[in-house]
């Protein structure tokens, strides 16, 4: 059956007079006539307003981990909403919950919380700065850090090819100070001689380098185990604050995020999305030479800092996370989802290939994975940007763009795996017919 949006296109029509583009954040528009707008979501799925049912693999880009109205967590929060919100004052569950992501994550020494992942990010880079006492920062090519003036640049690798040196840095929006151009540089990822050009050249400026090891904002793109190793290593020769961006991974892809993966510790990490099941609260954390500076010269702070509301629900969320097999089983499920893809795929011989950690992977029409930005940029995703579209109609909710990878929660069960696979054997299928051979073609010789 097809689905209906009537209801979602007269909202739109009702909300764009009052708010840009119909929406509270530029993301969640999606064209005028396929906005969606939600009524409510349980467990791995939600609904929108005209009553059509998804299983759901954006989970809000990640922080619902346990599925969305997780009761544990939502009855942990009442009981902070008991507690009464902030006060520009400390509560004692500020260490509670200190304690509990220093023991499971081994850079963590000391903690500080934030409301969303760029606040946090902007600490880091801030106390980075403030400890080297050096200005300019290094992002990796098609990294995603949060959307502060900083970190809003990006290589145009489109308008670009090898050879013609570094492709051009360019802010991402309108407003964004040129004169902070002279700060920034950016690298491609796994390439550690090029880093080192970098840092040869600009290190005695160079405070921070800002890394997601697997690229939440790039398919799941990863970082090869020697590159983090080599980044560890750069860093620490000149000087350079090593700040692993954990905002997607943290508290995900392992206990100890993506640092306990790769074996490496970060001087300074980040994370927001998983924290707290989706009530806002993030994460500044490292090593405590560095931390101690919060306070001995360096500023942060906020008003809703560590609210008590979200503060419960981080304790119970991290908690469940640490203490039941939940990381585990949602890994499982992401693993079976790829199996029963690829068989659907090598059915028809399409070429393909996942890349990320099964509980956040993307899925890249190619045999090869990419390694970079450069890659993706340069792939062909028209195949992806066409089976996403078929797959909303039939029930399934993935990102529009490629570069957003799925997420999984501890909620998908078998049910929501089985009415996956079919829809999206269908949704292939679909996809086949409407591109045609030619774009078929291209998937099923590429890589
Ligand atoms: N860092 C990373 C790696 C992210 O993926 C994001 C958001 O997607 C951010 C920072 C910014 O987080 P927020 O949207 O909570 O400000």
């Amino acid at each position: 059956m097809q689905r209906s949006l009537e209801r979602s296109n007269a909202h739109f029509k009702k909300a764009v007079g009052r708010l840009p583009l119909g929406v509270a954040s530029n993301f969640r528009y999606w064209g005028d006539d396929r906005t969606i707008y939600v009524s409510h979501g349980r467990g791995a799925r939600l609904w929108d307003i005209d009553g059509n049912e998804y299983v759901d693999y954006r989970l809000g880009y990640g922080p619902a981990i346990l599925g969305y109205a997780d009761p544990r967590v939502d009855q942990a929060a009442w009981a902070g909403m008991e507690v009464g919100g902030v006060f520009a004052l400390a509560t004692e569950r500020e260490y509670t919950v200190a304690e509990r992501i220093c023991k499971m994550v081994p850079s963590a020494e000391l903690v500080r919380y934030s409301n969303s992942g760029t606040e946090a990010v902007m600490a880091a880079l801030r106390l980075a700065r403030g400890y080297t006492g050096k200005d300019s920062y290094i992002i990796v090519e098609g990294g995603y850090h949060g959307l502060f003036d900083a970190v809003l640049w990006y290589a145009a690798v489109q308008d670009w090819s090898e050879g013609e040196g570094e492709p051009e840095l360019r802010p991402y929006s309108q407003g964004v100070p040129r004169l902070l151009k002279r700060l920034v540089h950016q690298v491609p990822l796994n390439d550690a001689d090029k880093l080192e050009d970098v840092l040869k050249r600009h290190g005695d400026d160079i405070g921070a380098f800002l890394i997601e090891p697997i690229m939440g904002n790039c398919c799941g793109i990863t970082a090869e185990p020697q590159y983090v190793k080599d980044v560890r290593t750069l860093c620490d020769k000149y000087g350079v604050v090593m700040i692993v961006d954990e905002v997607k991974t943290g508290f995900r892809v392992a206990r100890g995020g993506v640092q306990e993966l790769m074996g490496v510790k970060a001087d300074l990490c980040t994370f927001a999305k998983a924290v707290a099941n989706g009530y806002p609260i993030s994460v500044l954390a490292g090593r405590e030479e560095i931390m101690r500076k919060i306070g001995g010269g360096v500023a942060h702070g906020g008003t809703y800092t560590a609210h008590s509301v979200s503060l419960a629900a981080a304790e119970k969320t991290l908690e469940i996370l640490d203490e039941t097999s939940a990381l585990e089983d949602i890994a499982a499920y992401g693993t079976a989802m790829q199996k029963g893809m690829s068989e659907i795929l090598d059915r028809r011989g399409i070429a393909h290939s996942f890349v990320g950690h099964p509980s956040m992977a993307g899925l890249f029409f190619s045999e090869t994975a990419p390694t970079n930005y450069r890659d993706w940029a340069n792939s062909d995703y028209t195949f992806y940007d066409a089976l996403a579209r078929t797959l909303h109609d039939l029930g399934v909710l993935c990102e529009p763009d490629s570069r957003e990878p799925w997420f999984i929660s501890a909620a998908h069960d078998e049910a929501c795996l089985a009415e996956t696979l079919a829809a999206f054997e269908q949704a292939v299928d679909r996809t086949i017919e409407t591109l045609g051979t030619g774009q078929a073609d291209k998937a099923r010789t590429a890589g």
